[in-house]
Formats: structure tokens, sequence, C-alpha cells
């Protein structure tokens, strides 16, 4: 397998595909109720490019993909192309991250293709605070397909959004689930990664919070050997199936083991979550790059990755707006 570093020898394993930035869901930490100004269909990446970009990637030294959005399962043939990606031969791992509404079939049609992990989101456990987070009503479904994908056996981790005055009620009630089912619950830092949906103020609910509280319920909480580039520190509570999380995606105190990128689904690529905007791999492709064009395009702009989310955070345009999370692909 090739090796792929960037310029601060970190290595690079890992894209997050954001294959559209639409979605049935409203959650709106993530974006405002209205939605998002959509780009039309010429302006998203087509699957035969993402395919050809992930394709290069891999035979570059990517060998784990994530499919992300907004709701991955809202684009047409999603299955299709996830069956391509897991077919290409350098691809080891590949994940998905959804919102839980499509249909349970798409869960027996992830197992046979070999589905690495499902990650669902779902920051409560209360419908009504579900339909006031998501501004839809769809809890019914997401706990059923939660269920479904403990039934079929498939690796699941729940990612939950922690925010003060919404959903901290939930914090226990969802570590409760690792004492039964094999699931891995991650509790997340809210970001300002909201497309304007809601002013952003200063978390008190950091990782370090979440997990006191956490703890005072949970006191024999253990600390787990995490992998390398592990997103969260995790725990378990002993003999528990299942094991507890929490993701410092605003403290940003992981980026020194960071070893993503990701591809937006307009084509942009961006080597920290916390960068501005991203370099133009759709407009580099269409303008009749080669593999190896693209190739060399790709390790020119990882030789060129800050150090950290607070460094990209400072190259940002004083007063542009936060894009949102689905835009960025989460
Ligand atoms: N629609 C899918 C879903 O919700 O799972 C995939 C895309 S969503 C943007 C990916 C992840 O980003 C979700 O787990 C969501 O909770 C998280 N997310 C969205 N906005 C966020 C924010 N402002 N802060 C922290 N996490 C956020
Ligand atoms: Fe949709 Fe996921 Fe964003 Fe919620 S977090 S609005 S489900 S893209």
């Amino acid at each position: 397998m090739n090796l792929l570093y960037d310029n601060h020898s970190r290595p690079l394993r890992y894209l997050r595909l954001g294959v559209t930035e639409r979605c049935n869901l409203r959650c709106f930490y993530c974006m405002p109720e209205e939605g998002l100004p959509w780009q039309n269909k010429e302006q998203i990446l087509s699957y035969e490019e993402m395919l050809r970009l992930t394709r290069i990637l891999s035979e570059m030294g990517i060998d784990k993909v994530r499919i992300t959005g907004g709701e991955p399962f809202v684009r047409k043939d999603l299955l299709p192309f996830m069956q391509k990606v897991i077919d290409l031969p350098c691809v080891n791992k590949l994940s998905i991250t959804t919102n839980g509404t499509a249909p349970l079939s798409t869960i027996t049609e992830m197992k046979r293709m070999g589905i690495h992990a499902v990650n669902l989101s779902l920051d409560t456990l209360d419908p009504k605070r579900f339909a006031k987070i998501t501004r839809r009503d769809e809890f019914d479904k997401v706990w059923a397909y939660y269920q479904e994908l403990l039934n079929q056996g498939i690796t699941t981790k729940i990612n939950a959004v922690v925010m003060e005055n919404q959903n901290v009620d939930d914090i226990l009630g969802l570590c409760q689930l690792t004492l039964k089912d094999k699931v891995s619950v991650r509790f997340i830092e809210e970001m300002p990664f909201n497309g304007g949906s809601k002013a952003y103020q200063a978390i008190r609910w950091n990782y370090k919070y979440i997990l006191g509280h956490i703890q005072k319920t949970f006191p024999q909480l253990t600390k787990m050997v995490d992998h390398s580039s592990s997103t969260s520190y995790n725990y378990r509570v002993a003999d528990a199936p299942g094991t507890i999380g929490v993701i410092p995606a605003y403290s940003r105190s992981i980026c020194a083991t960071c070893d993503r990128i990701r591809l937006t689904p307009k084509g942009e690529l961006k080597t920290c979550l916390y960068q501005n905007g991203g370099f133009s791999m759709r407009d580099f492709m269409r303008e009749g790059a080669s593999d190896e064009n693209i190739k060399d395009k790709f390790l020119f702009l990882f030789g060129r990755r800050t150090r950290n989310g607070f460094e990209s955070e400072k190259q940002k345009d004083s007063g542009s707006a936060f894009e949102s999370m689905a835009t960025i692909g989460g």
C-alpha cells in the first residue's frame, strides 16, 4: 500500500466524500429552516467525476472512504455508486453518515456490499425534541433505522451534537443505550458550521464538560485505547457492550493526528474542516486535467496543509459567514 503524507508528516488515509448538500431534515445547528442556496446539477460533481477522484486518491494511499453530505440518500442511485467505490481495488473501508430516514431496505443493501460502518445522527431520544431540533417529525423512522442496523449486525455509531438548552437532558439516556446495545455513542461539540441558521455562541458543553457530566452518573467509566487517528476519545462502562465517545470538534485537540481530507459536493478539496473554500477539483477536471495532472495537484495541496483548525480559521476572511456542514460534507 502507498503511504501518503502531508507537510507535517501526518499520514493521509481517509476521504470524506460529500455526495449532495441537499437534505430532507433541517437540523437547526446545520442549516436554516428554508434550506441553503442549493447548487444546480451541473455545479455538483457527477458520480463519474467522484469515482474518478476517489480512484486516483485511493491509488495514492487513501484507503478509507466515508459517504456523507447533506443527506446522502437524498441523491438518486446512491447505492450503485457506493458499490462502485467499494469495488475500487485500493479502497479497504467504506462507511456512511446518514440521518436514518431512508427506507430500511438500504441497510440490507449496504450489508450485502460489505459496508464497514454506519454513523447515524441522533441528538435525542425524545420525539418532540427531535422535531424541534430537525424541524421535521421523523423520529420513529430514525429509531426503526437504528434498530434495524443493530438487527443486521452492522457496526453502528450514533453521533449526537450537544447543545445547551436543547438536548443536554438526553446525554445520559443516550449513554444508557451502550449498556444494552453494541453501539458507539459519540457526543460532538457544536461547531459554527450552520450556514447562517443561527448566531454561534462560545460553547460551554465542550468535550471535557460533557465527559465530566457523564462521569457523575457513570463514575466507573474506563478510558479505552483509541485508534491513532481517532476523532473521538472513547470510554466504556465496565462490561457494557457499547462505548461512549466525545468528539472535540470545536476544541480541535485532535488535529495533530488528522488523516482526513474532504471533497465537497461541488468538488472542492478541503484539507481541513475549518478551511475557507477549497481548490476546485471540479473545474480542474473539467478543463481537461489528466490523471497525472490531478495526482500532482493533490500532492501540491497536501504539501500545504495547515497545522490545525485554528490556523485554518485564522486564514478565513474576517466577516465571511460560516458554511453549513452540509456543503462541507460533515
Ligand atoms: N445528513 C447526514 C447526517 O446528518 O448524518 C450526514 C451529513 S451531516 C452534515 C454529518 C454530521 O455533521 C452529523 O452527525 C451532524 O450532526 C454533524 N453536524 C452538522 N452540523 C454540525 C455543527 N454545526 N456542529 C457539529 N456537528 C454538526
Ligand atoms: Fe441534514 Fe445531516 Fe444537516 Fe441534519 S445534520 S440538516 S440531517 S445534513
